[in-house]
């Protein structure tokens, strides 16, 4: 009998309604042997229920955003208190201002904000205010890390630094692709030949600083640093993609984690931001350099816009989850149970023969099924995408949910507690046993 029959039916219908029976690929399990997607029908702090009544330990933790887990109270009383009080006002309101204090304090080189409704949207309007202050066109972004799904950025590396990019997904015209140069993570030597080629024509150097799309991996050190250096040599801006990376580590952005001494060395001109900072809710924020912020309407001759930007629900839910995370211990407490989840993942793994390398960095971590080290998109390829196919069904047989895909994270949670994290670890023995057999 089917443990999971009535998600197999509903993804039948949902195919019917839904282009693929999903709402983003990254749901669907297509990168991890294919079948149903599991339904789920309700969450609560690190906890998922399926439509058919299976509990699950959640992961996932909705690809980032979850970090006080699922229904914090202080989350939800905040969202039913703006839902009372009327969702969408098309105005200004004290709420925003105060989410934007709250950022700004948080991540020093924003002078400015606007809020928008994805990391999507941020992304794109970072770019198009680094092509408006710069008058340049082309923007250099580096191979595997994801920066949404905009025309501009879904572009894959051409064959060599010096190459302009090829269109990573049908319907963007290679006119858009030919302004975006692909170099490696990790290393200058691909970033310093493209600006020796195309520097006086680019407008912006574009990074996850730390990279939360082909695994969690750390820049090596001086990497941003000389990132930073020769972008501002080049007369380009420096923008941070910060939509994964801001809150998930310490209460703040990569330019004042600890990895980074110099600050000053390691600071974007503009920064991207979404996921936790909503709480749960739809929302995304950029911010950066008075001067360069300036250029947006209405002081400025580049426009974004917004219906749904900055609604009092997002806002509000954003402001409860920073109040949580401002909470003395919660990142300690979310490192040291990550670290413990990890060292027994690693020692099952090893016991029965799997390859494994897992990079962690604070409460994430990613798992590759190959030999280490994964420091770019490259070495994060080689992890093994059937093993990994093969764990993430046999920890969902013993309730455990992963992120359906080899380079996606593991999040740690506020919510997690230490059985959680011995229930994981069982269910890591018995399917790493399962899959050596
Ligand atoms: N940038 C990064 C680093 C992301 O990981 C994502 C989404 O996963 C995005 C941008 C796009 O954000 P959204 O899905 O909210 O549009």
């Amino acid at each position: 009998m089917n443990p999971r029959l009535r998600s197999a039916r509903l993804y039948e219908e949902a195919q019917q309604h839904i282009v693929g029976g999903v709402n983003s690929p990254s749901r669907s399990f297509k990168a991890v042997g294919g079948g149903a997607p599991v339904f789920m029908e309700r969450a609560e702090g690190a906890y998922f229920w399926d439509v058919d009544g299976n509990k699950y330990i959640d992961y996932l933790a909705a690809f980032g955003p979850i970090i006080t887990g699922h229904a914090h109270p202080r989350v939800t009383e905040a969202i039913v208190r703006a839902a009372q009080n009327g969702t969408l006002y098309g105005t200004a309101t004290e709420h925003e201002i105060r989410l934007a204090q709250a950022l700004k304090e948080a991540i020093p080189s924003m002078d400015k904000v606007r809020f928008v409704n994805s990391g999507t949207e941020a992304v794109m309007t970072t770019i198009r205010v680094a092509r408006a202050f710069t008058g340049r066109n082309k923007i250099i972004k580096f191979a595997g890390c994801y920066h949404g799904h905009a025309d501009l950025v879904l572009v894959a590396a051409g064959s060599g630094p010096s190459t302009l990019g090829i269109p990573d997904s049908a319907g963007i015209p290679p006119s858009i692709a030919s302004e975006v140069i692909t170099v490696p993570f990790n290393e200058l030597d691909g970033l310093r030949a493209a600006l020796e080629q195309w520097g006086d024509q680019v407008a912006a150097v574009m990074v996850e600083p730390i990279v939360g799309n082909f695994g969690m991996v750390m820049p090596k050190p001086g990497f941003l640093e000389g990132l930073c250096k020769m972008a501002r040599e080049a007369g380009a801006l420096v923008i941070y993609d910060e939509v994964i990376s801001a809150f998930r580590f310490h209460y703040g952005s990569a330019q004042t984690f600890s990895a980074f001494p110099d600050q000053d060395a390691v600071r974007p001109d503009l920064t991207a931001l979404g996921k936790i900072i909503g709480g749960g809710l739809p929302i995304g924020a950029y911010g950066g350099r008075a001067d360069l912020m300036e250029m947006i309407a209405p002081l400025g001759p580049a426009y974004q816009a917004g219906t749904m930007a900055g609604n009092p629900a997002s806002v509000l839910a954003g402001i409860a989850c920073l109040e949580v995370l401002r909470e003395p211990g919660i990142y300690d407490r979310m490192e040291a149970q990550a670290t413990r989840l990890c060292e027994g993942l690693q020692a099952s793994a090893d016991k029965h023969g799997v390859p494994l390398t897992i990079n962690r960095i604070v409460g994430a971590f990613s798992t590759h099924f190959c030999a280490g080290p994964v420091t770019n998109y490259e070495e994060a390829q080689h992890s093994d995408g059937e093993l990994f196919g093969h764990f993430f069904r046999c920890m969902l047989e013993r309730g455990v949910y992963l992120a359906p895909s080899k380079y996606e994270a593991w999040f740690l949670t506020t919510a997690h507690t230490e059985a959680d994290i011995d229930a994981t670890l069982a269910a890591a023995e018995d399917s790493f046993r399962e899959m050596a057999a």
